[in-house]
C-alpha cells in the first residue's frame, strides 16, 4: 500500500559527515563537497541530495542502496525516515 507517499528528502547532515573518519565516509564526503561546489552552496548545515545520487553512491560504495542508507543512518547522517527511499524500489 502507499504507493502514493512522495519518496523522503534526503538531507545528509554535513556536521555529522565531517566528524565519521575519512577511511569509512570520504568518497561520500567528496561527493559531498562536489555538489556544494556545483551549486555554490557553501554554508549549509545539510545538504538536499537527489534520489538518483544515493544509486551512484551505492556504486562507489560496491553496496545495496538499502545497505548504505543504513549506515549513513547509523553515523547520524542521513535521518531514519530515509529508509523509505529504498524500500520502495530496490534494484
Ligand atoms: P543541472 O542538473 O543541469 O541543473 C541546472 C539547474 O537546474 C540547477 O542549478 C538548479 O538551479 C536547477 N535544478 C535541477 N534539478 C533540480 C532539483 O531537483 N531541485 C532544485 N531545487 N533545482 C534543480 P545549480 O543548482 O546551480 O546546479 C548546477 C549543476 O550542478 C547541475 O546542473 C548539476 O549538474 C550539478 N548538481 C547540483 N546539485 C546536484 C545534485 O544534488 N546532484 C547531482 N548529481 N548534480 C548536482
Ligand atoms: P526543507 O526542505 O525542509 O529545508 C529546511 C531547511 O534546511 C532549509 O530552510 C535550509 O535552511 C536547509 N536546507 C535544506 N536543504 C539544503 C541544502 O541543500 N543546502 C542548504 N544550504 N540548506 C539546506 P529554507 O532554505 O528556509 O527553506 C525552507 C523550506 O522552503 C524548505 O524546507 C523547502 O520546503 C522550501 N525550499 C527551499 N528551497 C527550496 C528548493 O530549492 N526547492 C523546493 N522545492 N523547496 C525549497
Ligand atoms: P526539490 O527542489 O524539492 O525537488 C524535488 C524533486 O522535484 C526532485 O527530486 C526532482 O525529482 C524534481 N525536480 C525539481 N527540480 C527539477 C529540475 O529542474 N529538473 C528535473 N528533472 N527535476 C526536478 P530529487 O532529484 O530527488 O532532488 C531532491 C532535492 O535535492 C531537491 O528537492 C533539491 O533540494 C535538491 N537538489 C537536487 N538537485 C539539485 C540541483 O541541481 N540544484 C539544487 N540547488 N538543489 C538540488
Amino acid at each position: 500500500g502507499g504507493a502514493a507517499e512522495p519518496p523522503p528528502r534526503l538531507v545528509l547532515d554535513l556536521e555529522r559527515l565531517a566528524q565519521v573518519p575519512s577511511e569509512k565516509a570520504g568518497p561520500l564526503q567528496r561527493y559531498a563537497a562536489t555538489i556544494q561546489s556545483q551549486r555554490g552552496d557553501y554554508n549549509g548545515k545539510v545538504l538536499s541530495i537527489r534520489q538518483d545520487d544515493l544509486r551512484t553512491l551505492a556504486v562507489i560504495y560496491d553496496q545495496p542502496a538499502s545497505l548504505l542508507v543504513d549506515q549513513l543512518i547509523s553515523w547520524g547522517v542521513l535521518d531514519p525516515d530515509a529508509r523509505r527511499a529504498v524500500r520502495e524500489d530496490d534494484s
